[in-house]
């Protein structure tokens, strides 16, 4: 398995080998250091398998972890992957307080020793925040995933906040292409098949499982199906979505 830089990994000092990880009673005599780690990317980059992945990495050690996502519409939350991985999740409401959530499962006896959050664009500010306190004050790793921008190309707000404060951010490395053949860095919204720069931040079918099917879009209230497609940023300025000759607003897909 490829060593994923910044997981598991503290940083700056040694790296420790899986044999190393101190039990619940030696990390409170010497509390190693926790981190902040932000991975972020576009749509269909894989960030929710490379959540999955991280989580079996270090449940493998015999941590304990505690997954946390947002806007899962199911009922039932997952973190789930385009490979068929799935996994329980929390969902967090944008009142939670991480914090308390953390603390309530420790009253319970359970153990948490870190946190995988999935759709981390999401989180308020005050969240991110509380997600460093939870590091820094309670030595508890937070692994974060979340998209980078918005179908605006601007940074989401937790998105925002996770820059300014994570020990490291990553950009995952970019699975999904453009059509043109470039990687896709941004996300252009498609609505009735014209892609848009204005509205609501999100929308029905944001964060939809990326599954067969996810690709055709939600349709709101309006009864106009929207859809997101991942372009390179040249195409995203040109609003072009494939490649007809046609101009933006006059776009004939299939
Ligand atoms: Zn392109």
């Amino acid at each position: 398995m490829t060593p994923l830089p910044g997981v598991g990994t503290p940083h700056p000092g040694p790296v420790l080998g899986p044999d190393s990880v101190p039990v619940a009673g030696d990390r409170r005599r010497h509390p190693a250091p926790a981190h902040l780690v932000f991975f972020h990317g576009p749509m269909d980059c894989g960030k929710s398998t490379l959540a999955l992945q991280v989580d079996h990495n270090q449940s493998r050690q015999g941590r304990h972890g505690l997954l946390l996502t947002q806007g899962d519409r199911s009922g039932a939350p997952q973190i789930s992957s385009r490979v068929g991985l799935r996994r329980d999740a929390v969902e967090l409401a944008e009142e939670t307080d991480v914090r308390l959530l953390v603390r309530d499962r420790w009253a319970g006896g359970h153990r948490v020793d870190y946190l995988i959050v999935d759709e981390a664009q999401f989180l308020t500010g005050a969240q991110v925040e509380q997600l460093a306190e939870l590091v820094d004050e309670s030595h508890v790793d937070v692994y974060a995933f979340g998209l980078t921008t918005d179908f605006r190309t601007r940074l989401f707000t937790g998105t925002a906040r996770l820059f300014e404060l994570a020990d490291d951010v990553q950009r995952v490395q970019v699975e999904v292409l453009c059509w043109c053949g470039l990687p896709g860095l941004l996300n252009a919204r498609v609505v009735g098949g014209a892609m848009v720069r204005e509205g609501a931040t999100v929308v029905v079918a944001d964060t939809g499982p990326a599954e067969p099917g996810s690709g055709e879009g939600a349709v709101p209230d309006g009864g106009v199906p929207v859809r997101y497609q991942v372009l390179c940023r040249r195409h995203h300025a040109r609003g072009q979505l494939g490649p007809t000759p046609t101009g933006p607003g006059q776009l004939a897909l299939p």
